[in-house]
C-alpha cells in the first residue's frame, strides 16, 4: 500500500458533538467569494448564499474579493452589498504590478486608490501574501513587508479608518525542502506552486519579522494578521507581537489543523487575547467546514479529522477542542469585529441550539 492509499481510522472510543448552530451570532472576519478562493458566489444568486449563511450562523461576511481596481469592487458590491447591505463588507487591494510603471510615484498612486475604493464602498484593504514573496519595485527588485517607501499607504488606510487584513509568508513547511521531514509534503506535492523555497524567496522569519516591524511603526493602523497572525505554528511569537502593538489582531482563518494540534496552547492564547482574535474561515461559505470551526471551539471533544473529506489536507494529524468560555467565545465570534468594522450590525441573541 502506498501512504497516499493510507485512511486509518480512530478505535478512540470518546465524545462526538455535532454543532449545527454556533452559541453566538459570528462574523466571518475572512473570507472570499469570487473566484478562485470562494467558489465563484458572484455569478450565483445572492439568496442562495444568504441560505447557507443561516444556516451556518454567519450574520456578517466580509469579502475579501474586492480586486484592485473598480471593476471587481463595483460587481462585488452590486451583486452582494447592495440588496443585503448588513450581510456583508467588502475589502479593496493594492495594484501592485502598477509599480515598475509608475515607479517613485506608486506609494502615493497607492495611497490614492485607496482613498477611491473607500469612496466607491471598500470597507477594509486586503493585502495577498505575494507582498514580501514576489512583489516588485521599478528595479526589479523584492519589497520587503516592512519597507517605508510603502508608509503612505499605511498612513492613508489609518486616516480613513480602513482596518489592514494582511497576509504574509505561508506555513513555515512551505519554505523548508521539500523531503521526508518535511510535514505538509503531501499538500506540497498536490499543490507544487505553494512551495517557496528559499533562496530564491526570503527565509520564512525575514517576512514575519517584517511583518512585526510594519505594524509596531504603525500604531495607528489597524493590521489583521490572517491566519493566526501568520504564524500560527509560534503561538508565543505571535502573543508576543500582541503584547507590543496593541493596533495588531489576527484571524484564525485556515488554521483549524494548527490551532487544534496544540490545544493546551491554543486554550491559553484564545483567553489571553480574547479582545484581539476574530473569527475567520477563508474556505467559501461551507456549512460543514463552519460546523467544525464551532465543533473545535465550543466542544472538549478530542482527536477529530479538522476537514470535512476524508484525509486532513495540511498535514495528517487530528485536533481536540478548546471548550472556550462563554465570554471569549463571543468575543472571538463578533463583538471583536463588531468593535473593529463598527456599526450595531448583529443583534445579541440568545445562544443558539449549540450541541446537537
Ligand atoms: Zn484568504
Amino acid at each position: 500500500m502506498e501512504l497516499e492509499q493510507y485512511r486509518p481510522i480512530p478505535m478512540l472510543v470518546t465524545q462526538q458533538t455535532r454543532i449545527i448552530q454556533p452559541r453566538f451570532p459570528v462574523i466571518d472576519a475572512h473570507n472570499h467569494l469570487g473566484e478562485p478562493f470562494g467558489g465563484g458566489w458572484d455569478r450565483k444568486p445572492l439568496s442562495e448564499l444568504l441560505d447557507r449563511f443561516d444556516q451556518a450562523g454567519i450574520h456578517l461576511c466580509v469579502d475579501l474579493d474586492g480586486g484592485w481596481g473598480e471593476d471587481i469592487l463595483h460587481a462585488h458590491l452590486e451583486h452582494f452589498k447592495q440588496p443585503a447591505p448588513e450581510r456583508f463588507k467588502l475589502f479593496g487591494g493594492v495594484d501592485w504590478s502598477k509599480w515598475p510603471e509608475l515607479g517613485e510615484a506608486f506609494p502615493e498612486w497607492a495611497a490614492q486608490r485607496l482613498r477611491l475604493q473607500k469612496e466607491r464602498g471598500a470597507e477594509g484593504l486586503k493585502l495577498w501574501k505575494g507582498f514580501g514573496l514576489q512583489v516588485r519595485d521599478a528595479l526589479g527588485e523584492l519589497v520587503p513587508v516592512d519597507d517605508p517607501r510603502l508608509a503612505p499607504l499605511w498612513q492613508t488606510a489609518s486616516e480613513l479608518g480602513l482596518p489592514v487584513l494582511i497576509h504574509v509568508g505561508d506555513p513555515p513547511a512551505f519554505f523548508e525542502p521539500l523531503d521526508e521531514h518535511n510535514e505538509r509534503w503531501e499538500e506540497l506535492h498536490a499543490h507544487p506552486d505553494w512551495h517557496f523555497p528559499s533562496p530564491p524567496y526570503p527565509p520564512f522569519l525575514s517576512i514575519v519579522n517584517g511583518l512585526a516591524n510594519l505594524v509596531a511603526r504603525h500604531s495607528r493602523t489597524i493590521f489583521i494578521g490572517a491566519h493566526v497572525g501568520c504564524y500560527a505554528e509560534n503561538l508565543a511569537w505571535v502573543g508576543a507581537l500582541l503584547d507590543r502593538c496593541p493596533n495588531f489582531y489576527v484571524d484564525i482563518s485556515a488554521r483549524l489543523g494548527e490551532l487544534g494540534r496544540q490545544p493546551y496552547t491554543a486554550r491559553r492564547f484564545f483567553i489571553q487575547y480574547a479582545d484581539r482574535i476574530l473569527f475567520g474561515s477563508d474556505f467559501g461559505p461551507d456549512l460543514e467546514a463552519y460546523r467544525l470551526y464551532y465543533r473545535f471551539l465550543e466542544t472538549s471533544d478530542e482527536y477529530f479529522n479538522y476537514n470535512p473529506g476524508e484525509v486532513p489536507l495540511q498535514g495528517r494529524w487530528h485536533v481536540c477542542g478548546l471548550y472556550l468560555p462563554d465570554e471569549v467565545l463571543a468575543k472571538v465570534y463578533y463583538r471583536n469585529a463588531q468593535r473593529l468594522f463598527g456599526g450595531t450590525l448583529v443583534h445579541e441573541s440568545q445562544p443558539g441550539a449549540g450541541a446537537g
